[in-house]
């Protein structure tokens, strides 16, 4: 008998391993383990949605006809893989390639000690090759993506007419995607799904072994199932599409998902495939359901950007995971944690967080993340607590998002620039601001708004490391012919701020 091990973030019916073995040759092991679980203090909806899908995902094998030797509740992969080894002594195990860097190895190891030989297969979680990414980053300073998206896109045919021309003559449909949607602008409801039996006892172990992870358990709406997880995509497609583009970067508060998909824990997991949900995006388009610039953003946002972080981050590690481009060593603030802050983006951000482990793009960018930026908050710090706050959260993903493209702490191999801005950027895309106890408009004194001193203290403490950059001089510019008043005193208020950064 064969094993085909698969990872609770390999849910995928393509598991490369179904196409060589039957499930007359094979037993699938899957395996829950606590010591995994405990590595971080996980938003609790994360464990739940994790080992509730993993459930699910064993009755789908089963209902398929394969048996799956699921451990349940095992104190560590050791103990799990041990008990597997000696009930069943498989002669192989099939593994598809895992996610995140060290871990093959470990498990490598793991199946060297117990003399049993570990066959690696390719992932089928992502479209692109990783020697391909290497071959054509070789060299290269920094990489565009946008280089990188093009190529997907004559590589998938994706909005590709037959002459070869990406549809509608424009590769790219940014800059019309830059809208706020006006006051009271009713947004479509997103699809719910109650607990099952499945979920609910999960929810309890949850309750009972990690009491202290972040975030609320309840409501717990996600979808757990493939169907279900189907089912939220097509709302996406019929309901949210559509406006997916001219909202793509507004913030609203009390909104938490505006027109975007919420498909990242889905995909993540392999319960949603990402080159279909760009394909069906197509077809709304084709179909005439959904505008261009929506479905060319849905599009980028799928095999563009989620490919590019994924194939950087093996580019880059182990180096990656330590990059701390300006030194910067200041905790995180505990309202990250617990949403206790005037500033009102912030506690909006955070409190949907703690509520749903999820928010979208903009609010991980221009909010959490440039906050942490311009206060020069340790990256690793910072880049932990992204791992473990959101639902849709791998190393992979985080390490380039969170230093790369977030913190420049790589110095800019990712990012052209640092995504630092003052009030005046979440003003101008949000509603958050008005209500806010902190005016947009100050730089300094009582009231101004913090992000407006530290914003200016940013640049000027980096200036050495920032002037070079073409894409920097305007924002120097803006600085430079300041009144010096006026910037002295810009610069003493961002001291004050950051001395009393836990009481903002
Ligand atoms: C600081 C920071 C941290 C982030 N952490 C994560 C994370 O832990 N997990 C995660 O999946 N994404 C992360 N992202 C990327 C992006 O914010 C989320 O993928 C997106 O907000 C998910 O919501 P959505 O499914 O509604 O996305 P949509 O806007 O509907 O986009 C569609 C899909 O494209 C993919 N996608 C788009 N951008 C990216 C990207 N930059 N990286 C990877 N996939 C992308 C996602 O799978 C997403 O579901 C992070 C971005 C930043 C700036
Ligand atoms: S005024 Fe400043 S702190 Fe308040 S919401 Fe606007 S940007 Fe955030």
């Amino acid at each position: 008998m064969e094993t085909i091990w698969i990872l609770g973030d390999q849910l995928t019916l393509r598991h490369p391993a179904f196409e060589r073995l039957t499930p007359r040759d094979a037993v699938v092991l899957m395996i829950e383990s606590s010591a995994h679980a405990r590595r971080v203090r996980y938003h609790k909806q994360k464990l739940v949605f994790l080992f509730s899908a993993m459930r699910h995902y064993a009755e789908e094998l089963r209902g398929l006809g394969w048996q799956v030797d699921y451990r349940r509740e095992q104190p560590s992969f050791e103990a799990g893989f041990a008990a597997h080894v000696q009930q069943y002594r498989p002669t192989r195990i099939w593994l598809m390639e895992p996610t995140e860097y060290g871990v093959a190895d470990l498990l490598q190891q793991l199946a060297a000690a117990w003399q049993v030989t570990l066959h690696q297969l390719p992932t089928t979680l992502f479209v692109s090759d990783r020697q391909a990414f290497a071959a054509w980053a070789r060299g290269k300073k920094t990489l565009v993506m946008e280089h990188f998206y093009r190529r997907m896109r004559r590589q998938t045919g994706l909005l590709i007419e037959p002459d070869g021309e990406p549809t509608g003559g424009t590769w790219n449909y940014d800059k019309d995607n830059r809208q706020v949607p006006p006051p009271h602008h009713p947004f479509p409801p997103l699809p719910r799904y109650a607990p099952d039996a499945i979920t609910r006892e999960v929810m309890d172990w949850v309750r009972r072994d990690f009491p202290d992870g972040y975030g609320h358990i309840e409501p717990f709406h996600w979808a757990t199932t493939r169907a279900d997880a189907e089912h939220f995509y097509r709302d996406f497609l019929d309901h949210r599409l559509d406006l997916f583009g001219p909202y793509e970067d507004a913030m609203v508060a009390g909104q938490s998902a505006l027109y975007h998909s919420l498909a990242s824990p889905y995909v993540n997991v392999g319960l949603l495939d990402p080159l279909e949900a760009a394909r069906q995006a197509e077809k709304a388009y084709r179909a005439g359901k959904a505008r261009l610039t929506s479905v060319e953003g849905v599009v980028r946002q799928f095999i563009g950007w989620r490919e590019f972080i994924y194939q950087l981050y093996w580019l880059r590690m182990p180096d990656f995971a330590t990059v701390n481009f300006f030194g910067d060593t200041r905790p995180l603030p505990h309202y990250y944690w617990d949403a206790k802050t005037h500033l009102r983006c912030l506690r909006e951000t955070v409190t949907q967080l703690i509520e749903t482990g999820h928010t979208h793009h903009i609010q991980r960018l221009m909010v959490l993340g440039n906050f942490a930026l311009i206060a020069g908050v340790n990256p690793q710090e910072v880049n932990t607590w992204f791992w473990l706050a959101y639902l849709d959260a791998y190393e992979w993903v985080t390490l380039p998002n969170v230093l790369g493209m977030s913190l420049y702490a790589d110095g800019g191999f990712l990012a052209t620039k640092p995504y630092a801005a003052s009030a005046a950027y979440i003003n101008r895309m949000s509603d958050y601001c008005t209500g806010c106890a902190y005016d947009p408009k100050r730089r300094h004194g009582d009231g101004a708004c913090p992000f407006n001193s530290l914003y200016w203290d940013f640049l000027d403490r980096h200036r050495e490391k920032l002037f070079p950059n073409q894409r920097m001089r305007m924002m120097y510019a803006a600085w430079d012919t300041m009144r010096a008043a006026e910037r002295e005193a810009t610069l003493a208020w961002a001291q004050q701020i950051l001395n009393r950064l836990e009481d903002l």
